[in-house]
């Protein structure tokens, strides 16, 4: 009977997470908010303890200024900083030198790289500067004497400097890399990581790769693990999870379609392959935890989280564990569906509260997409309200969970500190390699708790996605990390309390932050997308295909001998509809309806016309399930390219509303005539409209074209 009731609370628990995915911001926050009060002493003695931290990091760093210090001068609300972001990212990519040289020509030309020198203490940092402006100015220079034919020499430096330059971005790429990475190899980096130890930390190796192409891919993250593995195991000598050097994990490295359209094949493939790693783990009895990526992924991932950890082939080793988000909107209910997991298994796990590293793309997916809304907070300080609630949870929580606290701000360790009070036991701080040594090595020398380094082990060419996340949050002047190298900033500053600063916002969401359907301003709505991630929405959406594909879809026996059939180009035996090729007489009628009727169109108001196009997008929108329908057995399309094409259907009306209106004011405009469209096969529905909608735009007529479609579709 207990383990009935556990059941039931998880399910429900998962429908809760899955209500909370991209559900009203304002709505999480009346959640979480009281959750995270802890009382006006308990704040200030954190706020305190906080403030103490930070005057101790800025004296233990002050005249460092290694790379923290130049991805401040150069932050992302610089356009220097933002070119040299491009650079880094962009070179880590480009195979071929003569595209690298073409790249650093194109940056490089233009920051005001004059302006950084001398702004910071560091000489690294004005050395970088100095080296940027000399070769920001080489380029534009060679760039001048190639336009102007001018001189052998100047021609000659210019040549010569490329290489120069290209050699120099790359090195500076490589100290950054070597900022972050801790070897080329685990051999390597257990060696490197002595030292560190010896001062009461211990490790934490993420394999470098990520999000596999090819099978060919994950097997090698794959084998890389499992080599990791072994090679900490041996070094482990039986010290457990908690005391000993564990793995990193990341499910889009070990599966190339770790995605939850796949669901059915990630569980017979990806399973089997995190279950074996962690039973490798097992064997050592060290820790094993799979990190958190993309928001649309936590479903699935949860999904495979269950099944691996109720595996009785685990016995009571206690080194399972796994990263939750704090950012996303549903990380409360993920807390406690995994102390109710744990509590149901009957065995502990360790669980690593981050905020979250994808913000910035979680954003930016969701407004390209049309969805709904974020997954995520659009306000720091909800994210810091967030993690404090959670927090809670797992501290109360620890006869089954062992917390990973996972942060570079004073504020949040002295918070958890705080919480923790005189139990310091159960729990212990986790640090990126490269991050935070200041920070933690008064906690771990003062506070007597353990920090755990997560350092990233590979090769250069699979660093890229783990150093963009990395300067994105030392870039980024909203990230505590950004703040605290920045001596101009009072101390007071880098420390809101962020349940206070959230009670006292009017706006709890963040209006800065434009929502999917706002992202072209008042000219036009965005078109609705759709998330075939979000259960919630997918089953409607299921049941509506089916509808339609059970009154529509007819047997190929059914088809009528006097017209071409139109069959399912995937399942030859379905009867998608009929098509009837027009004869020359055809053509000259509906030819000649164009034309007449273009008299009467050609006079029609533009802004009628232009509202004409809305109503269709809007018309469109209302039977998207239809079309998605027709798209999926008429050309073959998936689901999400489905989608893609209705919402591209849509986009075209509306932007060619808001060009016919602009254009009308232009005098030179004058209607052309009948326009034949011509649909591709690839996109039916889609670039036929487009063209309509842009023909029925340019002051003409597309009325033929949509006559020879709808024969097409409706019979
Ligand atoms: C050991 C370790 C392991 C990690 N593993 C993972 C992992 O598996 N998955 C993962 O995603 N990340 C992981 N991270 C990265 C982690 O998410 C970031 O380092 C972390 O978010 C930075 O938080 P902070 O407390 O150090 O800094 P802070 O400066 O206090 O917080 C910065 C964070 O606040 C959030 N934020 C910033 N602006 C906004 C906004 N406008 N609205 C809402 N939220 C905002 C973002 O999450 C941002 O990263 C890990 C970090 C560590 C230290």
């Amino acid at each position: 009977m207990l383990v009935k009731d556990d059941l039931t609370t998880s399910c429900q628990l998962r429908q809760t997470i899955r209500d909370f995915y991209r559900i009203d911001e304002e709505q999480v926050i009346e959640h979480i908010l009281p959750l995270a009060e802890v009382g006006v002493t308990a704040r200030s003695r954190a706020w305190e303890r906080a403030r103490q931290m930070v005057l101790n990091i800025r004296k233990a760093e002050d005249g460092k200024g290694g790379v923290d210090a130049l991805l401040n001068e150069y932050s992302l609300s610089s356009e220097e900083g933002v070119v040299l972001m491009c650079l880094a990212e962009a070179l880590l990519r480009v195979p071929d030198r003569k595209t690298q040289d073409s790249l650093i020509r194109d940056k490089l030309s233009k920051g005001e790289w004059s302006q950084h020198l001398g702004n910071s203490d560091s000489l690294f940092v004005n050395a970088s500067s100095w080296g940027l402006l000399v070769t920001g100015k080489m380029v534009n220079y060679s760039d001048k004497t190639k336009t102007q034919q001018f001189g052998v020499l100047k021609r000659t430096i210019g040549r010569l400097g490329e290489p120069v330059i290209r050699s120099s971005v790359h090195y500076a790429m490589k100290i950054m890399g070597k900022q972050f990475v801790m070897g080329t190899n685990i051999d390597e980096a257990i060696e490197r990581a002595k030292d560190t130890e010896t001062k009461g930390y211990v490790y934490s190796y993420d394999m470098l790769g990520e999000g596999a192409r090819t099978m060919a891919d994950a097997q090698r993250y794959y084998d890389s693990y499992l080599k990791a593995i072994h090679a900490l195991g041996k070094a482990a000598k039986g010290k457990g999870p908690v005391k000993s050097a564990g793995i990193s994990v990341k499910l889009s490295a070990i599966h190339p379609r770790y995605e939850f359209t796949h669901s059915e094949r990630v569980k017979t493939e990806l399973v089997p392959r995190l279950k074996a790693l962690a039973l490798a783990a097992k064997e050592y009895d060290i820790g094993f935890t799979v990190d958190a990526e993309e928001a649309d992924r936590l479903d699935i991932s949860l999904d495979i989280i269950e099944t691996v950890f109720s595996d009785p082939d685990l016995g009571d080793w206690q080194g399972f564990g796994l990263a939750v988000q704090a950012y996303q909107k549903r990380a409360i209910f993920v807390i406690e569906w995994l102390e109710a997991l744990a509590r149901r298994v009957g065995r502990k796990m360790m669980v690593r509260l981050v905020k979250g590293a994808y913000w910035d793309t979680e954003i930016k997916t969701t407004q390209v997409d049309g969805l709904d809304d974020f997954p995520v907070f659009t306000r720091k300080a909800t994210t810091d309200v967030c993690y404090k609630a959670c927090a809670i949870k797992l501290m109360a929580a620890r006869d089954v969970i062992f917390p990973q606290f996972a942060t570079h701000n004073a504020y949040t360790v002295a918070t958890i500190l705080e919480l923790a009070k005189d139990n310091n036991q159960g729990y212990e701080f986790q640090r990126l390699h490269g991050m935070g040594e200041s920070l933690y090595d008064q906690v771990v020398l003062n506070d007597k708790v353990q920090c755990r380094v997560y350092a990233p082990v590979g090769q250069h060419e699979d660093l890229l996605a783990y150093l963009v996340r990395r300067l994105l949050e030392n870039g980024a002047n909203s990230s505590f990390v950004n703040a605290i190298v920045d001596d101009t900033k009072p101390v007071e500053e880098l420390l809101p309390d962020p349940v206070e600063k959230l009670q006292d916002l009017r706006n709890k969401r963040n209006m800065n932050i434009t929502m999917p359907i706002a992202i072209y301003g008042e000219e036009r709505d965005n078109s609705k997308g759709m998330d075939l991630t979000d259960i919630n929405q997918l089953m409607p959406l299921k049941e509506n295909l089916d509808a339609w594909v059970k009154d529509n879809i007819k047997s190929a026996n059914a088809a009528q001998a006097e017209l071409v059939a139109v069959l399912n180009p995937a399942n030859h035996s379905e009867l998608v509809g009929h098509l009837k090729y027009h004869s020359a007489e055809d053509m000259q009628y509906i030819v000649s309806r164009a034309e007449s009727a273009f008299a009467d169109w050609s006079k029609t108001p533009i802004t009628e016309r232009a509202n004409l196009l809305r109503r269709t997008a809007d018309i469109l929108e209302r039977h998207r399930d239809e079309l998605i329908a027709i798209c999926i057995k008429e050309a073959g399309k998936l689901t999400q390219d489905s989608i893609d094409e209705v919402r591209e259907a849509v986009d075209f009306c509306r932007y060619y509303a808001a060009r016919a209106e602009e254009l009308a004011q232009d005098e030179r405009m004058e209607p052309r005539g009948p326009i034949l469209c011509i649909s591709p096969w690839n996109f039916p529905l889609a670039i036929f409209l487009g063209q309509v909608a842009a023909s029925a735009n340019a002051f003409s007529l597309g009325t033929s074209s949509v006559l020879t479609r709808s024969l097409w579709v409706n019979s």
